[in-house]
């Protein structure tokens, strides 16, 4: 079912919460695509009745030609949730719907965690995206909220959001759901041709190298390995940085006992593709 007013999506959960349902949200910009698929099949491991909420975030896109090109198409979303889990529940509020109170972002104290790669080249990305999210979570009240590893640094700030805007509603991160050659599923893939799509490849399988080199080369040898490799592509490479999983602050020296993950942002014209894996 496709809700596009708050009041009757309201009235939809109280109906459910007077059953004793659970609520999961997950928060989308729509273009679903099998990536999306699987962490909604994922909420319903969790929770009686789901939520997705189709919304193109504005306060979110730092550029303004990476807002107005992100690829929209809610009718297909519909269809497409209709035939694979026809139970959801379609959110696709407008922007005034959402940003009752004006368009304008606000800005969190996220720590460390947002300093580095999305933080650093998208100015005011996460602000956005806590903007936007402080007031899905309001108006939909969920008691857990779905996020994609994919996208693992939001991850880490949504939980940090939570406990910063005090809201009581419990993140989960899933899993990244990538196609048979391994490449993450997005919805700025369908903004790729074929060629550029194989050629897209290279961000799995460096990720995967950096992971197989982990415990006997140093990170800056990694570093080096991964960079060539982009050099002698068609990709640009904007950064690839190894971090700790705690703090996600890059680092070249690792520490027995302490967790890392590799981070990729590339460029294939101008559709810029991000991913990230855990390497130890
Ligand atoms: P987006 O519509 O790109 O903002 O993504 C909405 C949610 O889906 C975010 O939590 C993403 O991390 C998640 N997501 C996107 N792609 C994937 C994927 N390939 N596997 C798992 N989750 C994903």
């Amino acid at each position: 079912m496709v809700i596009k007013s708050k009041e009757f999506l309201h009235k939809t959960l109280e109906i459910n919460k007077n059953k004793g349902k659970t609520i999961g949200l997950v928060p989308t910009m729509g273009a679903l695509h099998d990536g999306h698929l699987a962490l909604i099949s994922f909420a319903y491991k969790f929770c009686d009745v789901v939520v997705v909420s189709i919304f193109v975030n504005p306060t979110q896109f730092n550029n303004a030609s990476d807002l107005e090109k992100y690829p929209r198409h809610i009718e297909k979303d519909a269809a497409f949730l209709k035939k694979h889990n026809s139970k959801t529940l379609v959110f696709t509020p407008n922007v005034e719907e959402v940003y009752a109170d004006g368009l304008k972002s606000e800005s969190y104290n996220f720590g460390s965690i947002v300093d580095f790669m999305e933080g650093e080249f998208r100015a005011g990305h996460f602000d956005g995206v806590g903007s936007v999210l402080k007031r899905l979570f309001t108006i939909v009240d969920p008691d857990k909220a779905f996020f994609g590893e994919k996208d693992y640094q939001q991850l880490m700030a949504v939980k940090k959001l939570v406990t910063i805007t005090d809201q009581k509603v419990e993140i989960i991160g899933c899993p990244t759901n990538r196609n048979e050659f391994g490449l993450a599923q997005s919805s700025r893939n369908f903004r790729l041709n074929d060629t550029q799509l194989k050629q897209a490849e290279l961000i799995f399988e460096a990720l995967t190298q950096a992971r197989s080199m982990f415990d006997d080369y140093s990170i800056l040898d990694i570093e080096k390995e991964v960079k060539k490799r982009f050099q002698q592509s068609a990709l640009e490479l904007e950064y690839f940085s190894i971090v700790k999983t705690k703090d996600l602050i890059p680092t070249t020296t690792k520490e027995p006992k302490e967790a890392y993950r590799g981070f990729i942002a590339a460029f294939l014209g101008d559709v810029r593709l991000i991913d990230n894996m855990a390497l130890n």
